[in-house]
């Protein structure tokens, strides 16, 4: 069957047309027409270590000649441990304990419920809610989707959700209280206290957070010292920090896990997308011994997903993370981001609809406005995202919008391209960039 002249029954979010991929390799996708494209985004922000990688292709060859598929309460296999054992060293933290999912989404929520799970453990069952932030983004199933706050994904599905109550995230370029740091003594952290009070502590389970914001605020590191601030509230009330390192994990934005930019010792981590860079699907659980000590010791976890933990899949993992660790992928993303947020810099002095550059290691953002002094967003019908986005694809260059749906635009892309991003590449995509902001800068002022 030719794929690309029988009618497509498959749909995802709206109706546009994409081309067929014909090949990737490295950081390049060619299409069946034979056009290059620079994956300047990893696909959604996943394929750490590239495309096509060999080690990867032998380490799925090897496993798949030995075992494809055995079920997690039936059998253990190699590759689980030997990943989760690799993980927990790696974390170098009292993250000593791995629970395997397949997606970002079931990492969220295994994460919660093992957060909820555990202080009924502890003849705590009165705690039940969590606390999140907006903008957010946490993944798209329901309970993912309470403690997400990005209008254009969970709007329509308020009503069939309990949305979890939520604190500004430090969005210091547009700081929900007009404030600006270091003078605000960060009133965003501190807005966790209050609510904690406000809900009553007694029924708070778990602080979720991205340790840097992606899909919905694009690429925002948090001051230095926010962290500090939630990890002592945390504590105070005896609730668990819960970071969502789906995105900023393996790597991404300059150290293996991103709680490393600060020496954070978070209770439970949510991971997956870099896990296994896009090779198969993974996630996992990352968390404190004791808390699953405590709940191994009043009955157990009662969650899970077929999927989990199986061998494929992890030995993709034990391969892509051998691969980061190995090539020191961490610390060429610091570097190689660096180069990029210089070269994005230069772009916003050429280019007055940007109005911040921002991000860390490899994940890194434009956020577009209309007048820059006044950082007032454009009109939601331009949608400037995704225009800057469709004049990249044209040029060769995948980005990464905040979408739109219905009306409800964007006004951020994402700049992320594989771990292994040489600096003449990284030039290479300044330079597509800097040819469809100039494209989109036309159009807009037209
Ligand atoms: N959490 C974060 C921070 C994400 O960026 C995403 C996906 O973009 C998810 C969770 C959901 O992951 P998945 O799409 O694999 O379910």
């Amino acid at each position: 069957m030719n794929a690309s002249t029988t009618q497509n029954p498959l749909f995802y979010q709206t109706s546009s047309h994409i081309p067929l991929v014909s090949r990737a390799e490295g950081i390049y996708i060619w299409d069946e027409d034979g056009k290059r494209y620079m994956d300047g985004s990893s696909g959604a922000i996943i394929c750490n270590i590239g495309h096509g990688d060999p080690a990867v292709l032998d380490a799925i060859t090897q496993q798949a000649q030995s075992t494809f598929f055995t079920y997690r309460t039936q059998f253990e296999n190699g590759p689980a441990v030997e990943l989760a054992q690799q993980l927990v060293h790696h974390a170098a933290s009292s993250l000593s304990r791995v629970f395997y999912v397949s997606g970002g989404s079931e990492a969220v929520e295994s994460a919660i419920k093992l957060c909820r799970t555990y202080h009924l453990s502890r003849g705590d069952g009165g705690r039940y809610l969590f606390i999140s932030r907006f903008p957010s983004y946490h993944g798209s199933t329901l309970g993912a989707l309470a403690l997400t706050s990005y209008a254009p994904l969970e709007i329509h599905y308020r009503p069939m959700i309990k949305s979890a109550p939520k604190i500004p995230a430090p969005y210091c370029y547009r700081c929900h209280y007009g404030q600006s740091y270091p003078t605000c003594s960060l009133s965003c952290a501190h807005a966790l206290e209050t609510m904690i009070k406000q809900l009553g502590p007694e029924n708070v389970a778990g602080f979720v957070a991205e340790p840097i914001g992606g899909a919905s605020t694009g690429a925002l590191p948090p001051p230095d010292d926010y962290f500090a601030v939630i990890r002592k509230i945390c504590d105070k009330y005896s609730i668990l920090l819960i970071l969502d390192e789906v995105m900023t994990g393996f790597g991404r934005t300059g150290k293996l896990f991103a709680y490393q930019h600060w020496d954070l010792q978070a209770d439970i981590v949510a991971l997956s997308k870099g896990m296994a860079s896009g090779y198969f699907p993974l996630g996992a659980v990352m968390c404190r011994g004791d808390i699953v000590d405590s709940v191994l010791a009043t009955g157990g976890f009662p969650h899970g997903h077929t999927y989990a933990g199986n061998p494929m899949a992890c030995a993709v993992g034990r391969a892509v993370l051998k691969r980061i660790v190995d090539d020191g992928l961490a610390d060429r993303a610091a570097a190689m981001g660096e180069r990029l947020l210089q070269g994005l810099r230069r772009l916003a002095v050429k280019y007055p609809i940007i109005g911040e550059v921002r991000g860390k290691g490899l994940l890194t953002a434009l956020e577009f406005v209309s007048d820059r002094d006044t950082r007032t967003p454009f009109a939601d019908h331009l949608q400037v995202g995704n225009l800057v986005t469709a004049r990249a694809f044209a040029n060769g260059l995948i980005v990464y919008p905040r979408r739109s749906i219905n009306g409800l635009s964007g006004d951020h892309i994402l700049v992320a391209p594989p771990l292994i991003i040489k600096e003449t590449e990284v030039d290479e995509l300044l330079d597509r960039l800097g040819r469809s902001l100039d494209e989109a800068s036309t159009r807009l002022a037209g």
